[in-house]
């Protein structure tokens, strides 16, 4: 078997579509897919991990490193800053680890401008009527504060077209499917099949 890269997946969904849950599921089922791990300067919710689900940081430190050239892109969500770091991003792909950016819209563009066979994959809920419910199943929030989020994920849903693959998550084992799907087909394709296999595809002509 010869070194193989891996691939950059972009994944993007509105908030309650079910991105987080989708992807912490393939990989659990495939743990060589690894999933590169944000910063934010937004507060950390109740069982949130530092590290682990974003490295939060403050508003300076942040600024400090996109002075610094740190992010391989970033963007304003919500009145919060978001940013993947480039480090320690190549060398994951390197050794042939396929690679989940779990970002926005925003920063999808400035991945697609900068990594052009990066794939990217958008989630969808099923109606706006699931969306508002999945939403308003997170809390004792305010009519209000549920419409604020309603308008939130119109406005990311309405980037979906330029996106690569897209998903409706409406049951979580088909969406599953449906993501690990995504993945294989990908594995088969010319490229990765002719690196994966050079030594066969050599013998099998000789
Ligand atoms: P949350 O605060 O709910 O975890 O995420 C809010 C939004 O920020 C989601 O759409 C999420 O995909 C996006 N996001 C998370 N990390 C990043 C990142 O590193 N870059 C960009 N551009 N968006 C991100």
């Amino acid at each position: 078997m010869t070194h193989s890269t891996g691939t950059l997946y972009i994944v993007s969904a509105p908030s309650g579509a079910g991105k987080t849950s989708l992807v912490s599921a393939l990989i659990k089922d495939q743990p060589q897919i690894r999933l590169s791990v944000s910063h934010t300067t937004r507060a950390m919710r109740p069982g949130e991990v530092n590290g682990v689900n974003y490295h939060f940081v403050e508003r300076a430190d942040f600024l400090a490193m996109i002075e610094q050239g740190d992010f391989l892109e970033q963007a304003e969500v919500f009145g919060n800053l978001y940013g993947t770091s480039q480090s320690s991003l190549q060398q994951i792909l390197d050794e042939g680890h396929d690679l989940i950016l779990e970002i926005d819209w925003q920063g999808a563009e400035q991945v697609r401008n900068l990594m052009p066979d990066a794939r990217s994959i958008f989630i969808l809920p099923p109606s706006q009527e699931a969306l508002r419910q999945r939403l308003n199943n997170r809390g004792q929030d305010s009519d209000e504060i549920i419409e604020g989020r309603m308008r939130e994920a119109v406005s990311e849903m309405s980037h979906f077209a330029a996106y690569d693959y897209l998903i409706i998550n409406d049951h979580f084992a088909q969406a599953l499917e449906d993501l690990k799907a995504i993945f294989r087909a990908n594995r088969l394709t010319q490229t990765h099949q002719q690196q994966q296999h050079r030594v066969l595809l050599s013998q099998l002509l000789s």
